[in-house]
């Protein structure tokens, strides 16, 4: 007996007999005497269709607004979902974001959660005995303004209301068996992780892994969450995301990752002068455009380029602003490419295995792959392909990891 959080994303929740399935886990684990609070995501591809829809009405729409519209999807399978628990016969009360006690920064479309007053959802546990559903991915700011997690929100709100509630366990339910080696849907042979340290699924996450939402990971570290990913459909057991894990074998990396969302600007002619690297990068710091992978190349003479890689999405206000700046900065031309992907691969197992980072470059030679870039840590290395070669990347390095 205990408090359980369980999170069920937009596929599980898809349709109305899923939604009825996920009616059903849920009572089954109050059943079994335990306190269910569970967050929901949107139906299927609510979201994109909403951003769509925002779309034909004004491209430039307001962050707010939108935030306004996005959030309207989750309250949707909330709802559904109650009246479901409802008819099935138990106690059941669904609550949107600020009913729930979620206050967050105001970022629209991107808010961090500051703090979750829990009283209303721990007084429906306690007084009414009430399976709480609460929307997933939304909460409101000082104004009492409606904002947005960013994509792929709900599991940090389910991880953040389980941190708060302090619940034994947080249960991310999905359309996969658990975290795989590579994404089972694309790479054949990626096999399931019975555990994988929070680090690690960290990286992952961050590097494009979508499973979890990566600020959930980071959350679940700090407060210590019994974090566990598993399948709404299967009914077989997850993987469980912890500190510490016990492998009987220790591999060399855990898993490879792709992220599309990366473009690569290139500053061409940039004088070869001390301070310009500080003045590009502050620029867009002060924009909230944050710069991954850096390559600056060695002096031609007076002169050098220097590229690096920022989110897609980003890319078009990144060139903007370098243009508003180009006397100032004294740069030839800025290039773009939008046709880039960053694939990574991440294991603990690197620190003490040599030679790793050489071995994903010899998967890549052996598929006559080019790679743009390079960035390395403790427990990953990336590289920047082009999108034509990702998929193709992605399987050559696992196949040489996981196979050979
Ligand atoms: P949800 O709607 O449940 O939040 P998501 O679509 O956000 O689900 O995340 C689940 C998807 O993540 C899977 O369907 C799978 O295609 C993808 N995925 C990417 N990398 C991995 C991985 N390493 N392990 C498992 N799933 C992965
Ligand atoms: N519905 C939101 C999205 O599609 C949040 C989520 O599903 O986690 O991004
Ligand atoms: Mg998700």
């Amino acid at each position: 007996m205990g408090l359980i959080v369980q999170k069920f994303g937009g596929t599980s929740v898809a349709t109305t007999e899923r939604i009825q399935n996920v009616a059903r886990i849920i009572t089954e684990t109050y059943k079994q005497g335990n306190n269910v609070v569970a967050v929901l995501s949107a139906q299927g591809d609510t979201t994109d269709e909403l951003i769509e829809k925002a779309k034909e009405i004004n491209p430039k729409a307001s962050r707010r607004e939108m935030d306004m519209l996005l959030s309207t999807g989750e309250q949707i399978s909330c709802s559904l979902c109650a009246m479901a628990i409802e008819a099935l016969g138990f106690p059941v009360v669904s609550l949107t974001g600020w009913q729930a006690g979620f206050q967050t920064n105001s970022s629209y479309s991107n808010a961090r959660i500051k703090k979750v007053r829990t009283e209303r959802i721990q007084s429906e546990l306690d007084r009414n005995h009430s399976i709480v559903i609460v929307t997933g991915f939304q909460g409101i700011n000082k104004f009492d303004d409606i904002t947005t997690l960013g994509r792929g929100g709900s599991d940090t709100s389910a991880v953040a209301l389980a941190a708060a509630l302090k619940a034994d366990l947080c249960q991310i339910y999905t359309d996969v068996d658990g975290v795989y080696t590579a994404d089972p849907r694309y790479v054949k042979g990626a096999k399931k992780l019975d555990e994988i340290t929070f680090d690690e699924m960290l990286e992952l996450a961050s590097l494009g892994a979508q499973v979890l939402h990566n600020r959930s990971v980071e959350m679940a570290k700090k407060y210590r969450v019994n974090l566990e990913v598993l399948s709404s459909f299967s009914g077989k057991p997850g993987t469980k995301v912890k500190e510490v894990v016990k492998t009987m074998e220790k591999t060399q990396i855990s898993g490879v990752a792709k992220d599309k969302n990366v473009a690569r600007l290139a500053l061409v002619n940039v004088e070869d002068k001390p301070g310009i690297a500080y003045q590009v990068f502050s620029l867009l710091g002060q924009k909230n455009i944050n710069v991954d992978i850096i390559l600056q190349s060695m002096g031609r003479g007076e002169s050098q380029d220097i590229s690096f890689t920022v989110k897609r999405d980003d890319a078009d206000q990144a060139m903007e602003l370098l243009l508003e700046h180009k006397s100032a900065l004294g740069f030839e031309r800025v290039d773009v490419n939008k046709e880039v992907v960053k694939v990574s691969i991440v294991g603990a197992g690197m620190l003490d295995n040599a030679g790793v980072a050489a071995k994903m470059f010899g998967a890549l030679y052996d598929a006559d792959i080019n790679i743009h870039m390079i960035s390395t840590s403790e427990i990953k290395v990336s590289v920047l392909l082009d999108e034509a070669d990702a998929n193709q990347a992605v399987q050559a390095i696992h196949s040489k990891f996981f196979e050979e």
